[in-house]
């Protein structure tokens, strides 16, 4: 207790876990060395208590590795057993199923609950693509392990709790691969305690299923490197409990959207292969056939696939949409850009070319000195002038097509509108313009005979006329004669100008209309 509070960290620092996997290493190539018989027995059981008390004195020192409390106990029960195990090989008694077997399967019980404690589904729940593809891994796996360990070995010789026990081991490891399977979906906050966790767990099953078709194949005990796994695994999940990022496993993480789905797509390939790869094995090489089994599996398998690919496939339309808004749309002010303006452009000439009624007439709104209001205001105040002007010109604009043609300028597209309306609607555009600011407006109304890009360089024209002209205005492309004798004369006579906020004057009738 005094060591606690005296040293709260001296069993965890920065590379601790780094440290405790080299031992792990060194002592595994040195157990390699043992010889053989009550030696590497021994040897076996003192390394698993030896990662055992590691992990115990490391969640003992550590205030925030309450969630490792299960593992603890999973790993001394293991420790335990191993020992059970080691006396009984020494005594010469080898009873299936013993003492020993029940203190590991209680060990498997309570490390499904450690694993299932220390890493949580991602926050907000398993959701139906994880939870699929889950289930197609894990019956996929599961069919493995049920074909060459579990009915083998429940099919064997002994009494019926010997079979059952002999089922229940590799049971135990499709838990685990299950909850492994699970725990892909963990995008951020994977520390290395995470990799440690998974790579001991990784390696205590292949030892398991390797010690099980062995078992079925009439061996009678591990050979020394299928125990160097399940050492693996005692010494990772002990290193892992030792670095500074054991804490951090036990909190559900944020899963993000999409990702994930990409990430299992390898493992759900491999899922849905393998059993009739299996089947194609069993038939061509082995004497064996476990066809009607590995058939039906096929068809779940492949069956959940197809759900899930129908899932991706709905999540690739809906992201595919949100491409072609964003692809469409001015980030700064929300508007569509040049990109949906050619597209809108396209589709209205077309209308009104099978539609004689329909006029089409386009403006080029720009901003008056607008750079000299961003030298005074600044970029942001800037920006902030596009914006509420873009908003305040979208109120007044009720029908028609408003986009940003490009930094300062904007286009509007006035369908079903002639000139004489197109200019009773774009007063109301100089009025709106925020922050005491003016602009200039250039109008073109379609001859019905002219290319889209044409209207516009003609709209692009006058606009260019309304700023030589005094700014604050707007002139139609159509009064080209009128505008010039505006200009000689030095007025706006023939300009169609409205000052903002100033009364409408009454527009003539477009000359060329
Ligand atoms: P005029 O009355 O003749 O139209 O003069 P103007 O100053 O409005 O036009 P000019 O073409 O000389 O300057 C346009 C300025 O607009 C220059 C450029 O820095 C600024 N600008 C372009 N895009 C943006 C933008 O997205 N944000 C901000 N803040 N400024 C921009
Ligand atoms: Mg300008
Ligand atoms: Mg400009």
């Amino acid at each position: 207790m005094s060591g606690r509070s005296a040293r709260p960290r001296a069993a965890r620092g920065p590379r601790r876990d780094l440290l405790v996997l080299a031992a792990v290493g060194l002592l595994g190539a040195g157990y390699l060395l043992l010889p053989a018989g009550r030696v590497e027995v021994l040897g076996y059981a003192v390394l698993a208590w030896a990662a055992a008390l590691v992990l115990v004195r490391a969640v003992a020192t550590g205030p925030d590795l309450r969630p490792w409390r299960a593992m603890v106990a999973a790993q001394l029960l293991f420790a335990l057993a191993e020992t059970v195990s080691v006396v009984q090989r020494w005594q010469g008694r080898a009873p299936f199923p013993s003492g020993a077997d029940a203190v590991f399967l209680l060990a498997q019980g309570l490390l499904f609950l450690a694993v299932l404690r220390l890493l949580p589904a991602p926050r907000g729940g398993v959701r139906r693509g994880a939870l699929l593809d889950t289930v197609v891994v894990t019956t996929s796996t599961g069919l493995l392990f049920a074909v060459y360990t579990v009915l083998p070995a429940f099919g064997g010789d002994g009494d019926l709790p010997a079979r059952l026990v002999a089922a229940a081991y590799p049971l135990c490891d499709v838990a685990v691969v299950f909850l492994l399977v699970r725990v892909t979906g963990w995008r951020d906050g994977r520390p290395r305690a995470f990799w440690l966790l998974t790579l001991g767990l990784g390696s205590s099953v292949v030892a398991d299923v390797t010690f099980a078709v062995l078992t079925v194949l009439g061996e009678e005990a591990a050979p020394r490197w299928v125990r160097l796994l399940w050492l693996v695994f005692y010494g990772c999940v002990a290193a892992a409990g030792c670095g500074p990022s054991a804490g951090g496993l036990g909190r559900p993480p944020v899963e993000r959207r999409s990702e994930p789905e990409l990430v299992r797509l390898p493992l759900l390939a491999a899922a849905a292969l393998v059993p009739p790869v299996v089947l194609v094995v069993e038939h061509a090489v082995l004497d064996v056939d476990h066809g009607l089994a590995l058939g039906l599996v096929t068809v779940v398998v492949v069956a959940l696939v197809l759900v899930r690919l129908a899932d991706l496939l709905r999540v690739l339309h809906g992201q595919a949409e949100v491409v072609a808004q964003l692809a469409g749309t001015d980030p700064l002010t929300g508007l569509p850009n040049r990109r949906a303006w050619d597209a809108e452009v396209d589709r209205v000439f077309a209308r009104a070319a099978a539609d004689p009624e329909l006029a089409v007439t386009v403006a080029i709104v720009d901003l008056d000195r607008f750079k000299a209001y961003n030298d005074a205001h600044g970029h942001d105040g800037g920006d902030d002038l596009l914006v509420t002007a873009a908003r305040a010109w979208r109120g007044v604009l009720p029908g028609a097509f408003l986009a940003r043609w490009g930094g300062e300028e904007f286009a509007v597209l006035l369908p079903g509108l002639d000139a004489d309306r197109a200019g009773a609607v774009l007063r109301a555009v100089h009025a709106a313009v925020p922050h005491g600011q003016t602009c200039s407006i250039g109008v073109a109304t379609w001859d019905r005979a002219e290319v889209p890009p044409a209207v516009l360089a003609r709209a692009d024209a006058a606009l260019y006329r309304a700023k030589r002209t005094g700014r604050d205005r707007t002139v139609h492309a159509e009064d080209r004669a009128g505008d010039d004798a505006g200009d000689r004369a030095g007025g706006r006579g023939a300009v169609r100008g409205a000052a903002a906020g100033s009364a409408p004057a009454a527009l003539p009738a477009p000359r060329s209309a």
